[in-house]
């Protein structure tokens, strides 16, 4: 009997005890590589011996002091590595921490309202993002999301939220539409947007880079995000880029922004970034919106009791010392290459695989009953969580999700592994879950 509210408020779950490199391990000896990192968290494994070695130092020193009177070494260290680190044109940022990727989100909204109350635009206000998204569960970040299994229970709780359609490529680009040709139609939705809604009204545009939980790691087309930095500042408006499943290296670079030649004004960041030693997420706000900030109260209007924390910052930075020590982003390429190379190879020519898309070591495989009209498989028959169960009772973790656009989407099976992979460990992945889609689409 479990007291813990899980998600299955029935299933009886495996207690996990240890890791070992990429495998974790639970109470009764089983093994299971980590294919996904829970949702692209774990990219160090799960017992990286310098992170877990920096928590039991900073564990001797200190814990807590409360960030209204206090700063912390580690807190320091890891905001000069991130800004230092972060897209040119972010200049000199400053970083706020926080628990996780939805209260960054909301904190990335309240400091985008600030910017706009501190230059004496009070009538900014409005939020403009992409459907489909997912930019997290607490009723702001919820609102803001495109996800709208997620989003309809609570819908009367929700702020309004304006919702243009993401860059997805398979579905969207139409037959003799070049990538560039899509990549500018697509971002001058945000135009139109804006202007429907009143130039001087919108705040922020909020999107992922590489769109993550509600659609499967899909990239912007070549473009995109150049125009919408183009958009955002011809109207004044604040670019939020959501790196919180794409950031800290999980795409090839730090940021999957970098990817784009261009920068955010507000970053968000969080499941690489504490490789889910600790929890923690982060607010990279640039120089423009300091800036603005120290010219006006000089002051930030939102926090947390538990920002800063200095155990959580402590193993974070760890985590980004190991990444970046260990040339982990070139292994998170050639791994990523070898994933890309092997998923094509395995399925491109699959009756019912429709799209293969993603970046670094961040694949998905979309599924579809017909790969001629895209339709996508009947909700009912389930194929992304028995895929799951599947590659779990072959001792896989994957991270499936279902149509989140009204079931106008499919299925889709998400891999993010670990960027300490092995090659043995990525062609395992593939191998099995080839038998596992054979296995689920005969019934
Ligand atoms: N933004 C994105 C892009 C995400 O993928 C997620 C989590 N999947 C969140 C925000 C919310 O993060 P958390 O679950 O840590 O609140």
């Amino acid at each position: 009997m479990s007291y813990v509210l899980h998600r299955n408020l029935t299933a009886e779950l495996p207690a996990i005890v240890s890791g070992d490199g990429n495998y974790l391990i639970d109470e009764t000896g089983r093994r299971y590589l980590d294919a996904c990192g829970g949702a692209a968290v774990s990219c160090l494994g799960h017992d990286n011996p310098k992170v877990r070695a920096a928590i039991k130092e900073q564990v001797d020193k200190i814990a807590f002091a409360h960030t209204g009177l206090f700063t912390n070494q580690p807190a320091e260290t890891l905001a000069e590595f991130l800004v230092k680190h972060a897209p040119k044109g972010t200049g000199d940022g400053r970083v706020m921490y926080l628990g996780s990727g939805s209260e960054a989100m909301e904190a990335a909204l309240k400091l985008a309202r600030q910017y706009y109350l501190e230059r004496g635009e009070p009538a900014r206000s409005k939020v403009i993002a992409r459907m489909p998204s997912y930019h997290g569960n607490t009723l702001g970040a919820l609102a803001t999301g495109g996800h709208t299994g997620r989003r309809a229970p609570f819908q009367p709780l929700l702020m309004d939220v304006s919702h243009i359609d993401a860059a997805y490529a398979y579905r969207m680009q139409k037959d003799g539409e070049s990538e560039a040709q899509f990549a500018l139609r697509a971002a001058n939705l945000l135009e139109e947007r804006i202007l429907e809604l009143g130039k001087d009204e919108v705040m922020a545009f909020v999107a992922e880079p590489i769109v993550g939980a509600s659609l499967g790691t899909q990239p912007a087309p070549k473009g995109y995000f150049k125009r919408i930095r183009e958009i955002c500042d011809t109207y004044g408006v604040l670019l939020i880029a959501d790196e919180v499943m794409s950031g800290m290296g999980r795409t090839g670079t730090l940021f999957a922004l970098e990817h784009e030649g261009i920068c955010a004004d507000i970053t968000t960041m969080a499941k690489g970034l504490g490789a889910g030693y600790q929890p923690i997420a982060a607010v990279l706000a640039s120089e423009k919106v300091i800036s603005q900030m120290q010219a006006g109260s000089g002051t930030l209007w939102n926090g947390h009791t538990y920002m800063s924390h200095a155990i959580a910052t402590a193993g974070a930075l760890a985590v980004q010392q190991v990444i970046e020590n260990d040339n982990l982003l070139a292994n998170v390429q050639e791994r990523g290459a070898q994933l890309e190379t092997a998923l094509i190879s395995a399925f491109d020519t699959h009756e019912n695989v429709g799209n293969i898309r993603g970046r670094g070591l961040f694949w998905s495989i979309e599924f579809v009953a017909d790969r001629t009209t895209k339709k996508p498989f009947p909700p009912a028959r389930a194929i992304a969580p028995r895929l799951k169960t599947d590659m779990l009772a072959r001792g896989i973790i994957t991270y499936p999700s279902q149509g989140c656009i009204d079931g106008t989407n499919g299925d889709h099976m998400l891999l993010a592994p670990s960027y300490t992979s092995t090659v043995e460990e990525i062609e395992l992945i593939v191998s099995e879950l080839t038998q596992a889609v054979a296995h689920v689409l005969e019934t």
